[in-house]
């Protein structure tokens, strides 16, 4: 039995592989198009911007702001703890840049829209699936 919940994942292909499997090392990778630099979420096999096809993964900064969410208390799944909370974030790679994903390590009462997050990651067999949490916070230091 693992640690968290079972999720449902896709069958893997070679368009989606890279952004299951990407975070292995615990970095979020997006594709990017290698033309004219768009970053491209979800993946898809053309640049919406150019339609070029030369495309690939490449690293994020991590870092994300809170977009929006929402919580969930229904028990859809006996097998999934309730309350969670489903959000979309936003990179700051490129305007709109945005990403749906469960928000962890924090109380859906101190969620605040806007918030600073950072990625990390749940690992399940080959898969390494992105969540976000709120940045803590480092402090003062002493000069
Ligand atoms: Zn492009």
């Amino acid at each position: 039995m693992p640690a968290h919940p079972p999720r449902m994942f896709p069958a893997l292909d070679d368009t989606n592989r890279g952004f299951w499997t990407g975070g292995a090392d615990g970095i979020l990778r997006l594709l990017r198009c290698r033309a004219c630099g768009y970053w491209i979420h979800p993946p898809r096999p053309v640049c919406p911007k150019c339609w070029r096809r030369e495309l690939g993964w490449e690293a994020t900064s991590g870092r994300a702001t809170l977009f929006t969410y929402t919580v969930n208390h229904k028990a859809w799944n006996p097998r999934v703890p309730v309350p969670y909370v489903v959000a979309v974030v936003e990179l700051p790679e490129q305007d709109g840049l945005r990403l749906t994903t469960n928000i962890v390590d924090c109380s859906a009462d101190d969620l605040v829209i806007g918030m600073p997050l950072l990625v990390t990651f749940e690992h399940d067999g080959e898969f390494s699936v992105p969540l976000f949490a709120p940045v803590v916070a480092e402090p003062p230091r002493k000069t």
